[in-house]
């Protein structure tokens, strides 16, 4: 077998480092908006609509996504989700649940099935039923070297001692933990979805799993005929983000640091969709334990889209928002 190998820091399959990496598929995106393109919301949801939100770790999916999710199944579309990985490389969570300050690698995959079977819980809930629920099982910490170091030689997690997806009855179970690998089962996600509209993190985000996320979705949807509307979304927006920390659910979302330039704009919920949007994040218990403050942030009266992945030079401005 032909191993690839690459200097440290840079994708073996194109010799591109993270940052290069990024600008690259996020300047190849935007150069292919039409002309004049600004940034845009939801696109309208009807019946035919067929949704994937790209969630990075299990409860993602429910702080961006979740009244765009009801909204969906609401008007009788399809909603399908993918986590691209199990949340078992959270030391504080083994910390706070485990009492335990060693990493255990039985313990953090046990955190992975008790995290996989709360997002199951939260999806339900939103409407999401178990055949379009997909978890591929990555290294949670682990993506943006996936995409780097690591496209052809598989990385190891030092939270699970493992170098392929160890969790039985997933999606990709026992594919080695490759760039190449989650490439090839995320465009399979696709193929099985075939969705009209995804929802992926913006590469701005703070949290690298995230940005790599963004960066997938870009790269893989770059090389597809007639690809999906892609709206970015933000989790970690910077600086304490989102203010004011806690359950505030007659407030909207402020604009997050790091979303300046993206133009992002608010999707109102209906007050059943943030009710419902409450109930899912109260899935997420070993979560709640740790960052409930942080987590109840998002049931908001709204939630942030853009069609950019990144800021434009000279454009475009937030839009005012209508009050
Ligand atoms: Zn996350």
């Amino acid at each position: 077998m032909t191993i690839r190998t690459a200097p440290a820091g840079r994708c073996a399959g194109c010799g591109l480092s993270p940052a290069a990496l990024l600008v690259f598929f996020c300047a190849a995106w935007c150069l292919a908006l039409p002309s004049g393109a600004s940034a845009a919301g939801i696109p309208p949801i009807d019946s035919e609509t067929s949704l994937l939100v790209v969630s990075p770790h299990p409860d993602d999916e429910t702080l961006c996504c979740a009244g765009v999710i009801r909204r969906v199944v609401a008007a009788g579309g399809r909603a399908s989700i993918v986590w691209l990985t199990s949340g078992d490389g959270s030391e504080l969570d083994s910390l706070v649940i485990e009492r335990s300050l060693r990493v255990n690698p039985g313990k953090m995959r046990d955190l992975a099935a008790m995290r996989m079977r709360e997002a199951r819980a939260a999806a339900s809930i939103l409407g999401v039923p178990p055949g379009r629920q997909f978890f591929l099982g990555y290294p949670d910490g682990g993506l943006l070297t996936l995409l780097t170091d690591h496209f052809t030689i598989p990385y190891y997690s030092r939270f699970t001692g493992a170098v392929r997806v160890p969790y039985p009855d997933t999606f990709a179970a026992g594919h080695p933990y490759t760039g190449e690998s989650l490439e090839r089962d995320f465009a399979r996600v696709l193929d099985r979805v075939r969705p009209t509209l995804v929802l992926a993190p913006s590469p701005q985000d703070e949290h690298p799993d995230h940005r790599a996320a963004g960066i997938l979705t870009l790269q893989v949807l770059s090389r597809r005929h007639d690809p999906p509307a892609v709206r970015f979304w933000i989790v970690h927006g910077g600086l304490g983000w989102p203010r004011p920390r806690g359950l505030h659910m007659k407030l909207p979302l402020s604009r997050p640091p790091r979303g300046h330039g993206l133009g992002l704009v608010a999707f109102d919920l209906h007050p059943t969709e943030e009710a419902d949007k409450l109930k899912a994040v109260r899935q997420y218990h070993s979560q709640m334990r740790v960052i409930s403050s942080f987590l109840l942030s998002f049931v908001r009266t709204d939630e942030l889209y853009s069609s950019l992945p990144v800021p434009l030079p000279g454009r475009p401005k937030e839009p005012a928002r209508p009050r």
